[in-house]
């Protein structure tokens, strides 16, 4: 995996999110997007090589709106730049890791994306993100 592409963190509101971290980052919101495969709508902030997405969900009983009834805001995932997507999931299906979609599927910020179950990497859902080019 070459680095942390960005770091999800699941939010209640995005009206109130964003300007909060304009200010912790002292940067602007570069980007939002709603995604629809995931019900969400996000937000990124460029900090350094790495970036911050908040999540939003775009329905009350979404996964992101479910993950916060039951944690709370916070961290949601953290998501790892690949090279080749299809590659790394042969890689840690083989090693045994749970894979949450069988093929690579088309997420947020023009990325192939796939996500890894907490269960097997100590309660932190894992995304693989891979730039669609
Ligand atoms: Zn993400």
């Amino acid at each position: 995996m070459n680095k942390i592409e960005h770091i999800g963190i699941a939010v209640k509101s995005l009206e109130e999110a964003i300007p909060r971290y304009e200010q912790l980052l002292k940067t602007p919101c570069y980007k939002t997007e709603q995604v629809e495969s995931e019900q969400v709508n996000t937000a990124f902030f460029k900090v350094g090589e790495s970036k911050i997405e908040l999540l939003e969900s775009m329905d009350p009983a979404g996964v992101i709106a479910k993950f916060i009834e039951k944690r709370g805001e916070g961290l949601h995932h953290t998501a790892y730049d690949v090279t080749n997507i299809e590659a790394e999931m042969n890689r840690l299906k083989e090693a045994g890791f749970v894979l949450l979609n069988e093929t690579p599927k088309k997420g947020a910020d023009n990325k192939w994306v796939c996500f890894v179950h907490p269960k097997h990497t100590n309660g932190v859902l894992i995304e693989l993100c891979q730039e669609i080019r």
